[in-house]
């Protein structure tokens, strides 16, 4: 499920928010089990946590907030369970729209945690309430799991699922539980990443490998694009695979996905340190020292300065308590807050030409902002470096990027850009030397080109009437 951005929010130091986290346990102690993996997938989302297990009955809770808040005390019984946590924006908060989504029927109780963004759950929602289904939430992963459970009901679970598939347009990495069976369920475009694995005690499904990682398992292997993946107590089985040109969207690897996590067969730190290498190369500059924009910035400066041969420095340090969104009315009180969760070194900044690195540029705000906190230090020039080609077109695949005239490099020529953050010089890196880093070409690069895997429905666009 996604928000859209509401355009008087300004979020500092916090340039995009990811859509959400799925997780999935069978096993022994599910609640456990999932909670680790969501802390481990705080980054995804962190405006609502949940979760649901099943032990005969099912057990629900969600809330509002980060998963420490959400998940305070108490247990939830059952060995099989399913976790969410979402990122929302003003307008779309509420719990009501937090995952997972469960429904009782005739099959029993269907559960599902979804990541990515349904383009046509506008239409679908249509003909599911012509068909008496009624709604509770304005969420597409509600859409989602009525149509799943319409299809079952008409086709079994197999081909019921396949038959969702085929109705739906867009991006889906999907936990489901089906009573005490989890199923593992990947668009076959294969937008979002979803990965499984082993413990000691059962399986585990997850947006990303580090969710794996905290609960000390083994990963077995991504989900593949347009894939079903079965698990239940008898072991796991891949169910089929639909057939569809695969498109990983590479702002995963960009930006999103935590450093340590495995997308895809590729290390997300790794991709982000090849871009500084291939920045270098392809942006060289002579500068005294190489300082990334913590903690967005860091593999990637390290890979320009190991690459470029100048000196890599923090020259920035990030207040790690500052961490949350906040909406603020105005250029100064934007300007103060930007000091409150990023304060330079004074000495790594005094009178240096500084390269500075971060991995992308969305609206520009917290990059220029950040500029002339370090010219107020003294710094001497400024030349910016980029580990992403310029955002241009909208995201309708599960990111928070919906106006193209909020993206500061929508109709602006670099130098434009450039002087509009107030650098000395700007470089891009491109969209060659991105899939060059990333090391596959099967990628959705739809927010730089505007050309998309697969049409977008009208109703999908922002604004439509
Ligand atoms: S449009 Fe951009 S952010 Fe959206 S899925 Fe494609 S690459 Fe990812």
């Amino acid at each position: 499920m996604v928000f859209h951005h509401q355009k008087s929010d300004i979020t500092i130091g916090q340039k995009l928010n990811e859509d959400c986290a799925v997780v999935g346990y069978l096993g022994t102690n599910a609640y456990a089990n999932i909670l680790f993996g969501l802390k481990a997938l705080q980054h995804r989302g962190q405006e609502t946590s949940g979760m649901a297990t099943y032990d005969g009955k099912i057990h629900i809770k969600k809330g509002m907030g980060l998963v420490s808040e959400v998940f305070k005390e108490g247990n939830l019984e059952g060995n099989t369970g399913i976790g969410h946590n979402r990122y929302s924006t003003a307008g779309s908060k509420g719990v009501e729209n937090a995952g997972p989504f469960i429904i009782s029927g005739s099959i029993g109780y269907v559960g599902l945690s979804h990541n990515g963004e349904i383009t046509n759950a506008h239409y679908l929602r249509e003909e599911l309430k012509s068909k008496g289904y009624i709604f509770t939430s304005s969420s597409d992963t509600e859409v989602m799991l009525i149509t799943l459970i319409s299809e079952i009901n008409k086709y079994g679970i197999y081909d019921g699922i396949k038959k969702t598939m085929l109705k739906l347009k867009g991006a889906y990495a999907v936990a489901i539980m089906i009573n005490n069976t989890l199923y593992a369920l990947r668009d076959p475009y294969g937008f979002r990443p979803l990965i499984y694995g082993r413990t000691s005690d059962g399986y585990i499904v997850a947006s990303e490998s580090a969710a794996i990682d905290a609960v000390s398992g083994d990963v077995i292997r991504d989900v593949n694009p347009g894939e079903l993946i079965e698990i239940n107590e008898h072991g796991i089985q891949s169910v089929f695979t639909m057939n569809h040109e695969i498109a990983h969207c590479m702002f995963e690897y960009v930006y999103f996905a935590r450093p340590d996590s495995v997308i895809d067969n590729k290390e997300v730190f790794n991709v982000r340190y090849n871009l500084g290498t291939i920045l270098a190369r392809e942006h060289p500059c002579k500068a005294d020292v190489v300082i990334p924009v913590p903690d967005s910035g860091r593999a990637q400066a390290l890979g320009y300065s190991v690459e470029s041969g100048i000196a890599y420095s923090e020259g920035l340090i990030k207040n790690r308590y500052s961490d949350r969104t906040f909406i603020l009315p105005d250029q100064k009180s934007r300007y103060d807050a930007i000091k409150i969760k990023l304060n330079p070194i004074k000495s790594a900044v005094k009178d240096k030409n500084i390269v500075l690195i971060d991995d992308s540029i969305v609206r520009g705000n917290t990059m220029k902002y950040i500029i002339s906190l370090l010219r107020k230090e003294g710094a001497r020039e400024i030349h910016v470096r980029v580990g992403s080609p310029e955002i241009v077109a909208a995201c309708y695949f599960g990111v928070d990027m919906k106006t193209s005239n909020d993206f500061i490099a929508y109709n602006k020529s670099t130098d434009e850009i450039r002087d509009a953050i107030g650098a000395d010089s700007l470089g891009y890196v491109s969209i060659n030397g991105l899939k060059e880093a990333i090391g596959m070409s099967s990628l959705c690069l739809g927010c730089l080109t505007g050309k998309y895997p697969e049409d977008i429905p009208p109703h999908a666009k922002p604004n439509y009437t």
